[in-house]
């Protein structure tokens, strides 16, 4: 039976209600591993929608900022429940939609709960400091203050776990939102907000609209009502973004691309190393801003860690994500997959030794799906584009390098610096490392990959816009401060 028959249509959710777009458009999100397959048809919004959007989030704002912050935290445990009686519904649809595997979209909907719990216990931590002030009788402290409208737009690569890490946070500081997800992965996007209504969060404090980049995502870029923006997307998007949102003197946020490096030295724990450069390079197919893909190896352990990554990843299963046993799924898109395709060619035409895969997978259970094998160049000089630009599908560019000098050198050599990591056992190799790598995440005997919510998150150089997101840190942006001096 083709599912094109019975797919659902998904509105909009606007001022505690699912409406259908004035526009009376929808558009189909399918499956990346079948494209046959209608996940279900998402609005394609117009301004219309939106203001109608800001408008809802404008005066829900008044009586959400004057609840406690403990009692907003209320609704967040909620939410957190809801979203975890729904987590394996919730899951399989982000395999349909994006592709990833259903054990990482079990396991970034599991996160997405526990970032909601993290924030609801963020309703009763300290919001503020108490200075000595010169006058002796005053009383001078700081206080933290909602900003008012958020507006959140987030990328399709982590459907569930970015729009959380940005909701979460702005809503518990007693902010509302009006959130535009990437149209890729909309449905998905649907199904969480469906958990915050069913929790009872009050209306107009998330609301919900789906739509072009162009349109919904500029629109709130333009909104003069919308206070802050909080970005996570390309590069070329971002800057654009953040330069519309300082133009109005709106407050933004902007997590944008990567160029992960991992160092392997000659005193590696080899098999780790290999281990962690799959997971970190390869899983989710790529397509993850901290994904390594930059493998820098000492000339001593090179030719061993080669061998020994090259038979790994040659035994990876390629498949639907829905299946058992399938360690890497599609690319998301046709769009994404022709993208990785091209830089494949690039990487060849620029005289890069294509080591394994290359080829876009066609046959069988593939057919009808983005898939592309696993890939990896060797002989790739630090200057060549598949060693600067930003990939995000499974191709790995092995260097190899002499030195830890030199590894350093051409780890840092990139205009991103989000994630990074090295392999060693040598105490003055991790320090040095620690200390030159000029990336937000630095990460010892462990893959680039890897985040934890508790602790801020954020990249360096063009990787963002220098704020951090997730954690304590969060409070920096979704709040503003408010000195305090009082005179009896
Ligand atoms: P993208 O094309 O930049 O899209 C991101 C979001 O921006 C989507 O919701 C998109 O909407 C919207 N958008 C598009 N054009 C816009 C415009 N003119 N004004 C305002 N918004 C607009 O990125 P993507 O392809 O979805 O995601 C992949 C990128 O995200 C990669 O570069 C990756 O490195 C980055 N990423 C970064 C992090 C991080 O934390 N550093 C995490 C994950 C991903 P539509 O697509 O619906 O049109
Ligand atoms: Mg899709």
């Amino acid at each position: 039976m083709s599912v094109e028959t019975t797919a659902k249509t998904y509105l909009n959710y606007i001022n505690g209600e699912w409406k259908e777009s004035a526009s009376r458009e929808a558009e189909a999100s399918i499956n990346p591993a079948n494209k046959q397959e209608i996940v279900g048809y998402v609005q394609k919004s117009v301004r219309e929608d939106l203001n109608q959007a800001v408008q809802a989030a404008c005066q829900a704002q008044r009586q959400w900022r004057k609840l406690s912050a403990p009692a907003r935290g209320e609704y967040l445990y909620r939410m957190a429940d809801v979203l975890e009686r729904n987590l394996s519904q919730i899951a399989e649809t982000m395999t349909r939609e994006m592709g990833k595997t259903l054990p990482e979209a079990k396991g970034e909907t599991a996160r997405g709960v526990a970032i909601l719990r993290y924030y609801a216990g963020e309703g009763m931590r300290k919001t503020g400091d108490v200075i000595p002030s010169t006058d002796a009788e005053a009383l001078m402290f700081t206080s933290r203050v909602p900003l008012g409208v958020v507006g959140v737009i987030t990328p399709w690569n982590f459907p569930v776990a970015i729009p959380i890490w940005k909701i979460a946070p702005a809503i518990i500081y007693g902010n509302t939102v009006v959130f535009k997800p990437a149209q890729e992965t909309a449905v998905t996007a649907a199904k969480i907000v469906e958990c915050f209504a069913e929790a009872g969060l009050p209306a107009g404090v998330v609301n919900m609209v789906t739509g072009a980049g162009s349109v919904i995502g500029q629109g709130i870029v333009e909104h003069p009502d919308i206070a802050a923006i909080t970005f996570t997307g390309s590069d070329q998007v971002g800057k654009a973004v953040g330069q519309g949102a300082l133009a109005r003197g709106a407050k933004y946020q902007l997590e944008m691309g990567g160029k992960n490096p991992v160092i392997v030295t000659n005193d590696a724990d080899l098999d780790q190393a290999v281990e962690a450069t799959i997971s970190g390079g390869l899983r989710s197919t790529g397509q993850k801003c901290t994904a390594t893909s930059r493998v820098i190896v000492q000339s001593g352990v090179y030719e061993a860690f080669k061998e020994k990554l090259l038979a790994k990843v040659k035994e990876l299963q390629i498949g639907d994500g829905l299946a058992t046993g399938t360690w890497m799924g599609p690319c998301a898109s046709d769009k994404q997959l022709n993208t990785v395709l091209s830089y494949i060619e690039k990487g060849r035409s620029e005289g890069a030794t294509l080591l394994y895969g290359g080829q876009r997978l066609t046959d069988g259970e593939w057919k009808n799906g983005f898939y592309v094998q696993p890939t990896i160049f060797e002989n790739v000089s630090p200057q060549m584009t598949i060693a600067q630009e930003e990939i995000f599908g499974p191709v790995l560019a092995l260097i190899k390098v002499e030195t830890l000098d030199q590894a350093l050198e051409i780890a840092n050599d990139s205009q991103f610096g989000l994630s990074a990591s090295i392999f060693t056992k040598n105490i003055g190799s991790m320090l040095s490392f620690i200390q030159k790598m000029d990336a937000g995440l630095v990460r010892v005997n462990a893959e680039s990959a890897g985040v934890e919510l508790q602790a801020p998150f954020g990249g360096m150089k063009q990787s963002s816009s220098h704020s951090r997101e997730q954690g304590q840190a969060a409070i920096e942006f979704f709040t503003a401060i408010k000195t305090v001096f009082v005179k009896p």
